[in-house]
């Protein structure tokens, strides 16, 4: 049945966020909607059956794969005597740790800030026994003001700065167009090693580039650019990269909001470079998250080479063969770092010739 399927496949996304998370999965459980309870999201006897499996897994968190309402949390909290989180809270941690752009961080900010504002009641656990919740005056109700109010305004600034950052982008890309130099673009799935990857594309800009002005010019750019970076080909070609994060599938919609302005980057891209994790048994499944995400933003298109990372933990051929080019690499060892770009040199080089062709 398809929907036990839909079930089970997001249950296995939910381990894996987990894991990319750092934590270490102990087990699972699946609630029958039938019993289901508001004020616990889950029936009331489903909570406590949770408490005795996680005491004897000796788990110290429990995360639940929809999104809680606080006092659904506090609820489940008080009967579980354990930490409880929803999917949410886990991708925003995820995303938190990812973010490389002063944008995507900022981005993440505001939407931890925008998940937390509504789940806020009381201090701790405190109101809910004194007065019921409702109308009453409890002592935490001043400090709840305050730390509303203090994320209100932390919300104003960050969205004034985003602002800013969003009207610099605009005039970094038209003075990018004039620069001519070609965008690739890091797409795919959380935890398949965009970062490490990123960053050891970058280095290889300080280790081909014989120019001394290079550092300086760089100095330069990074002020003036919120999410690009420079990178360098052997040929000695220089080329801007870009980091993306959002690639989870069923994002919460005020998250998809949230990261839009870093995917549309995306768009702009000359090249997309797929990474794949292909040490995960589920890495088919994220290849199709990825793709279902760019072709949300119009991006489905795009040249693309698939990367697939981690070969220092596969020692198996890999029984997926993309219509796009791929290339076997570990961004960790440096594994077949030539290779990959040598296929980025020449995917730009024919994009470049395609360009000249249409000027006349
Ligand atoms: P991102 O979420 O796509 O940016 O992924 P990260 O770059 O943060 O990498 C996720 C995890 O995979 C980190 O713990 C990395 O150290 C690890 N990782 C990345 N590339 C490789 C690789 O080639 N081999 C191995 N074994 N681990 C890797």
């Amino acid at each position: 049945n398809t929907s036990s399927t839909k079930i089970e496949e997001s249950m296995i996304e939910l381990e894996e966020l987990a894991k990319a998370a750092g934590g270490n999965v102990l087990g699972s459980i699946i609630q029958n909607r039938d019993n289901y309870d508001v004020a616990y999201y889950l029936g009331k006897g489903k909570a406590e059956e949770i408490k005795e499996y996680a005491n004897n897994m000796q788990a110290n968190l429990i995360v639940f794969n929809e999104e809680l309402s606080g006092a659904q949390i506090r609820n489940l909290e008080e009967i579980i005597g354990l930490d409880v989180i929803d999917r949410t809270a886990l991708i925003l941690d995820i995303f938190a740790k990812r973010a490389l752009s002063r944008e995507g961080k900022l981005q993440v900010e505001l939407a931890q800030y925008k998940y937390r504002l509504p789940r806020l009641i009381g201090v701790g656990k405190e109101m809910s026994r004194l007065g019921g919740g409702i109308g009453t005056k409890g002592p935490g109700e001043k400090k709840l003001e305050t730390d509303k109010r203090h994320i209100r305004e932390r919300i104003y600034d960050i969205q004034r700065e985003l602002k800013e950052i969003k009207k610099n982008r605009e005039i970094q890309r038209s003075k990018r167009l004039k620069s001519n130099l070609p965008i690739v673009a890091l797409v795919g799935y959380t935890n398949s090693g965009k970062s490490t990857l990123l960053n050891k594309l970058i280095q290889s800009h300080k280790e081909y580039s014989s120019d001394k002005d290079v550092f300086v010019k760089d100095m330069l750019f990074a002020t003036l650019d919120v999410s690009l970076r420079k990178a360098i080909l052997p040929s000695n070609k220089e080329y801007l990269i870009t980091d993306t994060v959002g690639f989870v599938s069923d994002l919460p919609h005020y998250l998809v909001e949230a990261f839009k302005a870093t995917l549309e980057e995306v768009s702009y891209a000359d090249l997309l470079l797929h990474v794949v994790d292909s040490s995960n048994e589920h890495f088919n499944l994220q290849i199709d998250t990825t793709l279902g995400v760019l072709k949300e933003i119009g991006a489905a298109d795009k040249p693309m080479i698939y990367v697939f990372n981690k070969a220092d933990k596969v020692n198996y051929e890999l029984d997926y063969k993309p219509k796009d080019e791929y290339v076997f690499i570990s961004a960790k060892t440096g594994y077949n770092n030539e290779q990959l770009l040598q296929k980025i040199e020449s995917h730009i080089n024919s994009n470049l010739k395609k360009v000249k062709l249409l000027i006349p």
